[in-house]
């Protein structure tokens, strides 16, 4: 078990896995610490976009969600499912309050809830 987590770029960039859009989102997965891997996005190393963020572009990573008790395959679930901006608090910031609210009234939490809702803590999808 480890977590699946969401980078955001301050600003886009072109995105290298696919030439014809842009990108400021990476969503990745890691069996060990968060902060260590967070930390080494930060200096450059594990994946290329990340690298060329921080090196190439001198953008910042911003860590802005994090899903615990994820797999591989949940990773592999969210990027089949949905392009990271919709999990993103920053591009998203009324998707956001949603969730919030959600976390805070159990009782509507059932209704409406997205794959974006799933929070920290609670069980991978
Ligand atoms: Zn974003």
């Amino acid at each position: 078990m480890g977590f699946v987590y969401l980078l955001h770029f301050s600003d886009e960039i072109g995105n290298l896995e696919n030439p014809k859009g842009s990108a400021q989102h990476y969503l990745g997965y890691t069996s060990r610490s968060l902060k260590k891997r967070f930390e080494e996005h930060k200096n450059g190393i594990g994946a290329k976009i990340t690298r060329a963020v921080v090196q190439d572009y001198k953008y910042e990573l911003q860590l802005v969600r994090h899903w615990s008790d994820s797999t591989r395959k949940t990773e592999q679930k969210f990027k089949r499912r949905h392009s990271p901006v919709s999990f993103c608090p920053i591009c998203n910031p009324q998707k956001n309050i949603t969730n919030i609210n959600c976390k805070q009234q159990k009782s509507t939490k059932v209704k409406n809830v997205k794959l974006s809702a799933s929070v920290v803590g609670e069980k991978p999808i």
